[in-house]
């Protein structure tokens, strides 16, 4: 192992801008992840389809000032340059052009009411802004609970206000874990190396134990998600101030899972690649993707409650909830087509605990006070840190690079 200036937890989007970062700094990182892979929440399944599957994150947000977009560019790395075809359907059908349109203004009627009351400043329950008796009441709630994890009662109005999500997704089609993994190519990365103790006092600046021995270096840079965090499976010695420590508790992990199953002879016809949303009360929080990339493929995201829920049930229920709601939409005949799948249930990844964090309704200044550095040697990021990209890939980036940039100022580490 070299010996670091900054030691980096976790190989994340975060881990890795930040030890790019400080390498383009001159200042020498290390990069400690728990797991066997590079990307954390970006990571990509290259061996079980005919193409990548992204079991985490798969689109760019906000393409046109995503960082990570334009990296893609750079590198000519392969994306869709067209968002994907989106559609509504009940059990057995797309909705009507008129009844979507009807049901896509009252959603995005829904949406501008929650972040209004966030632009007032009011740190209140998503809910509060949702008429529940309305028509498509329950196709809110559920497309809340899609992005950020959590029911709209369990999620912050002001948070929501301060996510910037402009223009159309687009997908990541080279997989957004192989670019993240493109991006780390010459990193010192040491993997399979979980954390378990961190001294930000020591005597020359941090030292981090791990199974392999301890680490010393001036600085340390957490990106380790709220789920782990909370969990005290790396132990802070001192102990971590109060308003960090409760800034980490009220950023609790929402939930996502995907199933991804694919068939062995065309089933989707000549669909193009789409992703539709059933709205059938009680309208659990379910998006399709389909045929993505134009494969016979189809992957079932699963969120909130519901999708905790079933990811916990086994790979079996979620195969079934899947391949019931493609049976009602495609005919029953594509279950005798149905081959290889994928389970990802990410709440039981031991070093990520969740999708990603959800500011409880009153705590949404809690990501700046986690973004704070704790004394002169502690620095955390990750998408939880991040005030208008939280819960992004790009925005897991952008604070790993200024956690990188603050540590090196911070220690005195920039050589002019
Ligand atoms: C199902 C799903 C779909 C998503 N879809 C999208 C999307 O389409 N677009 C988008 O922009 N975002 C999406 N996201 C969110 C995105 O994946 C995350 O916001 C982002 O990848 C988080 O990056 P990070 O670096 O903050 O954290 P992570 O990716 O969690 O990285 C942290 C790393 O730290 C490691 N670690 C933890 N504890 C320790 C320890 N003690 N010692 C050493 N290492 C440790 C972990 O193993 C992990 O590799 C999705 C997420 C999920 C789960």
């Amino acid at each position: 192992m070299c010996s670091p200036e900054v030691v980096i937890i976790g190989a994340g989007a975060a881990g890795i801008a930040a030890a790019r970062h400080l390498k383009s700094l001159r200042v020498q990182p290390l990069v400690l992840e728990a797991s066997a892979h590079i990307g954390g929440r970006a990571v990509s399944d290259n061996s079980s389809f005919g193409q990548p599957f992204d079991r985490g994150a798969h689109w760019f947000h906000s393409p046109a000032e995503n960082p990570l977009r334009e990296l893609a560019d750079q590198m000519q790395f392969e994306y869709a340059r067209t968002p994907l075809a989106e559609d509504y359907c009940r059990a057995s059908a797309p909705l009507s052009a008129a009844e979507a349109l009807s049901c896509a203004e009252a959603v995005e009627r829904g949406f501008d009411r929650i972040a209004e009351r966030g632009a007032r400043g009011l740190d209140v329950a998503a809910e509060s802004a949702i008429e529940r008796d309305a028509r498509w009441a329950n196709v809110l709630a559920a497309e809340f609970t899609a992005k950020q994890g959590v029911s709209p009662a369990q999620g912050s109005s002001l948070d929501y206000s301060r996510y910037v999500w402009r223009d159309a997704d687009l997908p990541v089609t080279g997989g957004y874990g192989n670019l993240i993994s493109r991006l780390a190519q010459g990193l010192p990365i040491e993997l399979a190396t979980p954390v378990t103790a961190i001294d930000w006092r020591a005597a020359n600046g941090v030292t981090v134990q791990t199974a392999r021995g301890p680490i010393s270096a001036r600085a340390v840079i957490v990106t380790a998600s709220t789920g782990v965090l909370a969990s005290g499976v790396i132990r802070f010695s001192p102990a971590l101030p109060f308003a960090t420590e409760a800034a980490i508790h009220a950023l609790p992990m929402g939930h996502s899972n995907k199933f991804a199953l694919s068939f062995t002879q065309p089933v989707f016809g000549d669909l193009p690649p789409s992703l539709w949303f059933p709205v059938d009360a009680p309208c659990a929080p379910l998006e399709l993707l389909l045929r993505p990339a134009g494969a016979e493929l189809a992957v079932g995201i699963f969120s909130g409650e519901f999708g905790r829920e079933l990811a916990a049930a086994g790979a079996a229920t979620m195969r079934e909830v899947l391949l019931e709601q493609l049976a009602g939409l495609f005919g029953h005949e594509l279950k005798r087509a149905a081959a290889a799948s994928v389970a990802v249930n990410w709440d039981a990844e031991p070093w990520v605990r969740g999708y990603v964090a959800a500011a409880q309704p009153g705590a949404a200044d809690a990501r700046q006070r986690l973004a704070e550095p704790v004394g002169e040697r502690l620095f955390f990021a990750g998408e939880a840190t991040s005030r208008c990209y939280m819960g992004d890939v790009h925005g897991a980036w952008l604070s790993g690079i200024a956690a990188a940039e603050a540590a090196a100022a911070q220690c005195g580490l920039i050589q002019s």
